[in-house]
């Protein structure tokens, strides 16, 4: 892997990416990834509120055809470390097959809900024939990083340029 590589990557796939984010990555052809889950609406969303809708259907096939790649983050955002091996199946590879139909290519990446996995989820990750997945655990990507347990740089709202620089170029 190149040194000094970086993919944004968001969760959930609300639509304030498409009209906030998607413009800018696009036009400064950044990589990035999209992670999407396929059994949601926005008003049914677990947690607290959230003042977008989901991407639509149009929109993600948009995204993808601006060089966003768009990846599973499960059906239903579940807890996949608390699913039964069937429901925990279906998560995992009945969102990639959902979202494989719906934008005609296949999906790679995977991104566990709530940052939760365990040998178990990562197995069933492996063999649904993803390349990569997401975790929450904070960190870079280095040569000996498994890429099914990817760590990431958090972003938040609030942070500042000079944070930002801080936590991705040290
Ligand atoms: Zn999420």
């Amino acid at each position: 892997m190149p040194r000094r590589n970086v993919v944004i990557t968001f969760d959930d796939g609300f639509s304030d990416i498409y009209d906030h984010a998607l413009p800018v990555l696009s036009a400064r052809h950044i990589p990035a990834v999209v992670f999407a889950t396929t059994d949601r609406q926005s008003s049914d969303w677990p947690g607290r509120h959230r003042p977008y809708p989901l991407l639509t259907r149009s929109q993600l096939r948009e995204m993808t055809e601006s060089g966003i790649d768009i990846g599973s983050h499960s059906r239903t955002h579940a807890r996949l470390t608390e699913c039964s091996s069937d429901d925990l199946w279906n998560e995992v590879d009945g969102s990639k097959k959902i979202l494989e139909d719906m934008l005609g290519r296949e999906i790679r990446h995977f991104c566990y809900p709530y940052g939760t996995f365990d040998e178990r989820t990562v197995a069933a990750v492996r063999k649904a024939g993803y390349q990569t997945a997401c975790t929450t655990v904070r960190g870079a990507v280095g040569a000996d990083i498994d890429p099914l347990r990817l760590p990431r740089l958090t972003v938040g709202k609030r942070m500042g340029l000079f944070h930002f620089l801080r936590r991705v170029i040290l």
